[in-house]
Parts: structure tokens; C-alpha cells; sequence
């Protein structure tokens, strides 16, 4: 990674496999690929050639944009999935066994609470949902049956941070893989390869791709995880589809320019809008009130594109709020081009109890933004006039 990320975003893996010289690897739209003879099948069952037999195995589109993925996690490998939480599905199902515990942050997104809550169980795979503050005592959450501890940095939707490093230690120290799921940040903003952790997962339906037009998702990790999450994925079959793998590949050339302006955005909508009166607490991890400020310092080389607003007035306020604004979509997900407001209790915490909703840190007044590439006077403009 010496080159920088530019560099390696741009060249990694691309024209490898092109005998034409085509300077982008092209999509290799093929679901199977064709042998001379039965030797060469053998060398391959082998694993003594670098051909590919099959594309839900691996296709040399996917390929070329895995290894740019890895590049950027400082990984020894990269896997691409139809979408994030194909990820995080084949992640559980490779790690967990019946009679295993996962530990979970109770803040996290919502797909991954019903994951592990509803489904994990029918496996006898037990869940148990820890608090903010108990994250911070990681050696006492790890129990005897804890195989996993999965967890968010920065949590969506109100941007609080673990510290990555003393979860990492923790579970090295017990024998327990730690798995963070990092879209927020994306790997520009944060590599938590680098603290630690064993398994990186994003959604790369979020930053990676950047364009809100790819649905997909990824873990990347050193080579003794890589390789048994990459035999699970043939089984499980959630792999990335080629002209997804293509479109993914040209966002991430442009990812460290756009998180770049998505931070600066981000920033200068947060601060603007802090002594809104109408803002009863704004969630942006560069601000020097967020309560985490001191760990995003440590662990983050910038703070992304995501603020969230708890609006005065509880959720008919927010709900008023989010119907006026005019730049600003309204609309799920986030890590695009356009920004985009979502109400978390009718979205990633959709289905939630006052309780679990308690647990994840969600009020019914918050209003969650993606800051995207706009001019941020536009933005601060519209929000200012919608929270007015
Ligand atoms: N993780 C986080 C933090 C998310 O916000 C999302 C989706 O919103 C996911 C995982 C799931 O990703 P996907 O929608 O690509 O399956």
C-alpha cells in the first residue's frame, strides 16, 4: 500500500486476465469457463492452475475488484457477496456451530439484530446483545461458549464508536474471532485490520461503490479466514454478480476523492448545525461534543459522510423536518452521491420495541443523514429551512 490508496485503487487487479490488452478488466459475463481436456480440469481440482471453472466459484471480474478490496483492508484476501448481508450471513454460518454464542453490540444495524436474533437461535446459535458500556469492558462480556463478538464502529444510526483495539485484544486474548462491520467508516476512514480485528465486513452497497446503484457486500481478513469463508461461499452461493463486481470496481477508483469530500461535507453540515434551535443533539463523530470524539481520534482518519439529528419535539417534529426537505432525498441507505435523510424508526430500526430501541440508543426524534457530494451550502440551507 506504499502507492497510496489513488494508485492502488486505480491499478490493482485491473487488465490481468485481458489478453487484448483492454486497459479495464472487462465483465467476464459467463456463468462457466471451458477446459482443453481432462488434464487440465485435474490441475485445476488440483489447485495447481490459475484457471477458473465455474463463476459462483470465482470469475475474473470479481477477482480483479476482491483484490483492490483487499488492498485497501490491508488484507491478505477479499471476498465479494451479492450484498452486505450475504456477508454477514456467510461470515456467521462459516464460524458459529450449534451449542456457540455470539456476542453483539445491542446498537447495530437492524438487519443484523433480526439475523442473529430471529434466525441464529433455529441453529441453536445463541445470541447475547451487550450495551455500549459493556463493550467497554471486553474481557467481561467473552463468556465460555463465545466463539464470535460482532460489532459496529461508527453505530448506525447515532454514530457512537467502540474502541476497536481493546475489542480486538480481548478476543485474541480468549481465543474468540472479532468481526466488525465497518461500512459506516468505509476502509478509507478507518482500517480495523490494522487494530486487530480478524474480520472486516462492509456493505459495499455504501461507500465502496458510492453511486447507489450496486447492492453488494464484502469481508476481507487474513488468509487462514479468508480461505474457509471463500469455501462456504460456494456452498452458500451469495457471491457478487460479474457486472455488480464491474461497477463496484469503478467506484472504488474513485472512493479516497469522494469520502474525502463526503468528511468535509459532513463536518461543515455538523458544525453549522449544532446550535440549530431546533436540533436537540447533533451525533457527528468530528464534533468535539460527540461522546465519542476521543476514540474516532484514535481510530479514524477522517469521520465520514453520516450526521445524525435528534430533532426538539420528539418524532412528529422529525417527521415534519424530513417531509420539508427539498435537496435532501428521502430515503433509505447511504454512501452516495445524492444525501439522503432516513428515520431510523421506520427504517434500519424498523420493528423495534421501545425496549430494543432503548438497547440500540434510537429515539423517536432522530433523523439520520447522508451527507453527500452537493455543495454543502445547498445542504445546510435545505436542512436549515426543513428544521425551521
Ligand atoms: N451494515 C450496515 C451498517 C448497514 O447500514 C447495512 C444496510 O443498510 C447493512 C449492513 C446491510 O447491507 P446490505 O443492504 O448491502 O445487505
Amino acid at each position: 500500500m506504499d502507492k497510496g490508496f489513488s494508485t492502488t485503487l486505480i491499478h490493482r487487479g485491473e487488465g490481468k486476465t485481458e489478453p487484448a490488452g483492454s486497459l479495464t478488466t472487462p465483465i467476464y459475463e459467463t456463468t462457466t469457463f471451458v477446459f482443453e481436456n481432462a488434464e487440465a480440469v485435474l490441475r485445476y481440482n488440483q489447485g495447481k492452475s490459475s484457471r477458473y471453472l465455474y463463476s459462483r466459484y470465482e470469475n475474473p471480474t470479481i477477482v480483479a475488484t476482491e483484490e483492490k478490496l483487499a488492498a485497501i483492508d490491508g488484507a491478505d484476501g477479499a471476498l465479494a457477496f451479492g450484498s452486505g448481508m450475504a456477508a454477514t450471513t456467510n461470515a456467521l454460518l462459516t464460524f458459529l456451530s450449534a451449542g456457540d454464542e455470539v456476542v453483539c453490540s445491542a446498537a447495530i444495524y437492524g438487519g443484523t439484530f433480526h439475523l442473529l436474533a430471529d434466525f441464529l437461535p433455529k441453529f441453536n446459535i445463541r445470541p447475547r446483545f451487550v450495551s455500549l458500556e459493556e463493550l467497554r469492558q471486553p474481557h467481561d462480556i467473552i463468556g465460555e461458549r463465545t466463539r464470535m463478538v460482532w460489532f459496529e464502529s461508527p453505530i448506525n444510526p447515532h454514530l457512537r464508536c467502540v474502541e476497536i483495539r481493546a475489542v480486538a485484544e480481548a478476543c485474541r486474548a480468549r481465543g474468540v474471532l472479532s468481526v466488525i462491520d465497518n461500512t459506516f467508516a468505509s476502509s478509507i476512514n478507518q482500517r480495523p485490520l490494522e487494530l486487530g480485528i480478524d474480520v472486516s465486513m462492509q456493505s459495499a452497497t455504501k461507500y465502496l461503490n458510492g453511486h447507489s446503484d450496486v447492492t453488494g457486500g464484502v469481508l476481507s481478513a487474513r488468509r487462514e479466514l479468508i480461505e474457509p469463508l471463500a469455501m462456504a461461499r460456494r456452498k452458500l452461493g451469495g457471491v457478487m454478480d460479474p457486472q455488480a463486481a464491474y461497477a463496484l470496481g469503478r467506484g472504488l477508483k474513485t472512493l479516497p476523492i469522494r469520502v474525502e469530500r463526503h468528511n468535509a461535507n459532513a463536518t461543515a453540515v455538523a458544525q453549522a448545525l449544532e446550535r440549530h434551535p431546533h436540533v436537540k443533539r447533533i451525533y457527528y463523530p468530528g464534533l468535539p461534543s460527540h461522546p465519542d470524539h476521543d476514540i474516532a481520534r484514535r481510530q479514524m482518519r477522517g469521520f465520514g459522510g453520516m450526521v445524525c439529528i435528534d430533532v426538539e419535539g420528539g418524532q412528529d417534529a422529525a417527521f415534519r423536518a424530513f417531509d420539508r426537505l427539498q435537496i435532501v432525498r428521502r430515503a433509505a441507505s447511504l454512501g452516495g452521491t445524492e444525501s439522503l435523510c432516513s428515520l431510523p424508526i421506520l427504517t434500519s430500526q424498523w420493528g423495534h420495541t421501545d425496549e430494543q430501541l432503548e438497547a440500540a440508543g434510537v429515539t423517536k426524534g432522530m433523523m439520520r443523514l447522508s451527507i453527500g457530494l452537493e455543495d454543502p451550502e445547498d445542504l445546510i440551507e435545505d436542512l436549515r429551512q426543513a428544521l425551521d
